[in-house]
């Protein structure tokens, strides 16, 4: 196994993940084995306790981690599952060695930093071997110089150290280009190199990103400067979408440098890099087109995408295998005007959430789309939405609500029993689980009536009121195996009216866009 270690310079946010997922699949694409690590440095035991303003969306993976976002851009760059071994946080690592220590496996040693924590990442690195992977990338999150990275660079040091040739750094950093003087500036990239020597890490590769591409006077300087050789200097520049990326890297050969590094063969670029190049050019041909259909994603982070970042990217990959344009904004469910914005658009998503902020909003935007008969697509709690919407405008139970929100309603959504509140870490419905279809339309867009969905719930359709539901034309499309738990509700005589308990958004792909959001575009 390789392995290579993607350190952060200058800034956090700079597109590490989707370089690294764009290696990845440069690297995969030619038939190598690969597989992916994000090391996240806080102490936080997954993301799945943060709040989507820190580090946006919370990634579920069909084992059941929550994960962070970059996982998103591995699965859907790679085209595979991966699971919570390929997420590894401080928290995780702190966790374990405190659980050691208590069985008194240390047997009297002072418990440090060193060697302990370092040995306990480098463990963990070092067991994907056992998975017979050609390939591990590393991510480290952050950026170099964070106090909280230090452990996770130290274990990269001595693994670079011990495996010499069979391992390597790709240094992500940043160029500024100042509009006042015309010019990319080196300097940022340069201390930032200087401060990962500093650690005892030589880059191997560099990828700066840029604004623009930069000439050669200037990766002449980051060479000489960061202490890498020229031709293992690569820019990522701003490109339309991320989709463009691995083409850039591999217009410029940064695989090929990688696997020359590495002694290994190119390879052929097979076809999955050909698809994906397709896939991109066929997206940016609907982004020139005019007319396109407009889909509103109602929630309460819409000034920061990222806490959607599957959804959106869903629509996305429906989009391009619908071949129809369409444009995707994030409407507020808090905004005063809500209704008359929403007027404007031909699809409405309401994406998963927790608290009851803004779920006033997201009800309203439910009962508009109803009336209107405008397509609509609801997520987890969105589902939940359309629950207590119809429950107080169709079924008229006025205070109808999800006992998430208030013990004094009519609950229409309430907690499964098994999933307890009191603790909050991983305690929900989490991954995949079998989903029985019962619905025919639901059948037809599957293609079949078993599926693995992933999840993320504690609440849920609640039975007692089941009846009423269905007699009022609200019918039960899924169920889970043992039917005690309702998947999935269809309002059969609209464009299309569906709401799943569970994450369809996780599951897509750019070259496997998922049936239900592409059936979602179709009827726009
Ligand atoms: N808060 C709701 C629940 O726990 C919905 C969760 C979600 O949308 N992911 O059931």
């Amino acid at each position: 196994m390789k392995i290579i270690f993607c350190t952060g310079g200058v800034m956090s946010s700079l597109g590490k993940g989707i370089t690294i997922a764009s290696l990845a699949m440069l690297l995969k694409s030619r038939g190598y084995r690969v597989t992916v690590l994000k090391c996240d440095p806080y102490l936080n035991v997954d993301a799945g306790t943060m709040s989507p303003y820190q580090h946006g969306e919370v990634f579920v993976t069909f084992d059941g981690a929550e994960t962070d976002l970059d996982l998103g851009h591995y699965e859907r760059f790679l085209n595979e599952n991966l699971s919570g071994v390929n997420n590894l946080t401080s928290g995780k690592v702190y966790w374990e060695i405190i659980a050691r220590e208590r069985r008194g496996e240390y047997l009297g040693a002072t418990v440090q930093v060193v060697p302990h924590v370092v040995d306990l990442i480098k463990e963990k690195i070092y067991s994907f071997e056992a998975t017979g992977v050609d390939f591990l990338l590393v991510e480290i999150g952050g950026t170099v110089g964070d106090i909280e990275g230090l452990p996770f660079l130290e274990a990269a040091r001595q693994i670079l150290n011990e495996r010499e040739k069979d391992a390597a750094t790709l240094h992500v950093s940043y160029v500024p280009f100042l509009e006042t003087s015309g010019e990319f500036k080196t300097k940022p990239t340069q201390h930032s190199v200087k401060e990962l020597l500093g650690l005892g890490i030589k880059p191997t590769f560099l990828v700066a990103r840029a604004k623009y591409r930069f000439d050669d006077v200037v990766a002449d300087k980051l060479a000489k400067f960061c202490n890498v050789k020229k031709e293992r200097v690569f820019i990522a520049y701003d490109a339309p979408s991320i989709y463009e990326v691995p083409m850039i890297l591999e217009e410029q050969g940064l695989a090929k440098k990688v696997l020359e590094y590495f002694g290994e063969g190119f390879g052929e670029l097979g076809n999955y890099f050909k698809k994906w190049r397709e896939f991109t050019l066929q997206y940016n041909e609907l982004k020139r087109e005019e007319n396109k259909k407009r889909v509103a994603i109602v929630g309460k982070y819409v000034d920061l995408p990222d806490a959607y970042l599957s959804v959106s990217e869903a629509l996305i990959h429906a989009s391009v295998a619908e071949k129809k344009p369409i444009n995707v904004d994030f409407i507020s469910s808090e905004r005063e005007d809500l209704k008359s914005v929403l007027s404007k658009y031909d699809g409405i998503v309401i994406p998963g959430g927790f608290g009851d902020r803004g779920v006033e909003g997201k009800i309203m935007a439910i009962r508009f789309a109803r009336e209107n008969d405008v397509p609509l697509l609801g997520l987890c709690l969105g589902m939940q939405c359309i629950l207590i919407e119809f429950a107080r405008n169709v079924l008229g139970y006025s205070n109808a609500n999800s006992t998430e929100f208030t013990k004094e309603c009519v609950p229409v959504v309430d907690r499964l029993v098994e999933y307890d509140a009191s603790t909050k870490g991983g305690t929900m419905r989490l991954g995949a689980f079998p989903v029985k279809i019962v619905d025919d339309y639901l059948k037809r867009i599957y293609s079949g009536d078993l599926i693995y969905e992933r999840h993320r719930h504690r609440y849920g359709y609640n039975n007692i009121f089941r009846d009423e539901f269905e007699r009022k034309g609200l019918l039960v499309a899924a169920v889970s195996v043992d039917e005690r738990i309702v998947e999935a509700i269809v309002l059969p005589d609209k464009r299309f009216f569906v709401g799943v308990q569970y994450h369809p958004e996780f599951a897509s792909r750019p070259l496997e866009a998922h049936p239900l959001f592409v059936e979602f575009v179709r009827r726009l």
